[in-house]
């Protein structure tokens, strides 16, 4: 993640993490992570593919992601798992921020297959229309919709560089977003998986292909 404009506060209630078996896994760090719209928070949720933590600040998503412990040997889905928050980094007095129960709702809908394109707010200061990242990440979202695939070279096409595959397989690899920018539909242009996470959960992009045809 950018932490080129992120600073630290001290405010914010902290609270252990746990892990299912009530003991504590470790504690937030001292200093709150601030972006110039306000202060982050991050929660945890449980999710047929595992646990998936979103943060956000008021004004919208900084990132949503696996564990990056996580890997193929170790990746264990359940569609029947129904999306549920968990625990969060800040108490906060059990203030969620809107984009945050915004992606709640939307990862709900999207593991219920009623999948939605109102997608949640994304902070301006990860997400900005002057960064080829950022412009491939939400051209994606409209060119690959649920259920279909698209090649790194046509994504690359439908970003405005002819040539920029590379480019192209570098904000996927860089992705910050996953679910919400869709990286797990994007493949070569011979069929062929591609990677995800850097090739250590190819599983993953390919249970969520295979669910979103119905195969799961
Ligand atoms: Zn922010």
């Amino acid at each position: 993640m950018s932490t080129r404009r992120l600073s630290g506060t001290a405010f914010g209630t902290r609270k252990p993490l746990m892990n299912e078996n009530s003991n504590v896994v470790a504690m937030p760090p001292k200093r709150k992570m601030v972006c110039h719209h306000g202060p982050t928070n991050t929660f945890f949720l449980a999710t047929p593919i595992g646990q998936v933590s979103l943060t956000s600040c008021p004004r919208g998503l900084h990132s949503i992601s696996q564990s990056s412990t996580l890997s193929d040997s170790d990746f264990s889905p359940d569609v029947k798992c129904k999306v549920k928050l968990e625990s969060q980094l800040y108490c906060d007095n059990g203030y969620t921020y809107t984009p945050a129960l915004h992606c709640i709702t939307w990862l709900t809908a999207f593991f219920s297959r009623q999948h939605s394109d109102h997608v949640p707010a994304f902070c301006p200061s990860i997400v900005s229309d002057d960064s080829f990242r950022s412009r491939v990440w939400v051209r994606l979202m409209e060119a690959a919709p649920w259920g279909t695939t698209i090649s790194y070279k046509d994504l690359s096409v439908a970003a405005g560089k002819d040539n920029a595959s590379r480019a192209v397989g570098q904000a996927m690899a860089n992705n910050l977003f996953m679910l919400l920018v869709p990286c797990h539909r994007v493949v070569r242009s011979d069929g062929a998986l591609g990677n995800y996470a850097h090739g250590r959960r190819n599983s993953v992009k390919q249970w969520l292909q295979d669910f979103e045809k119905g195969q799961v």
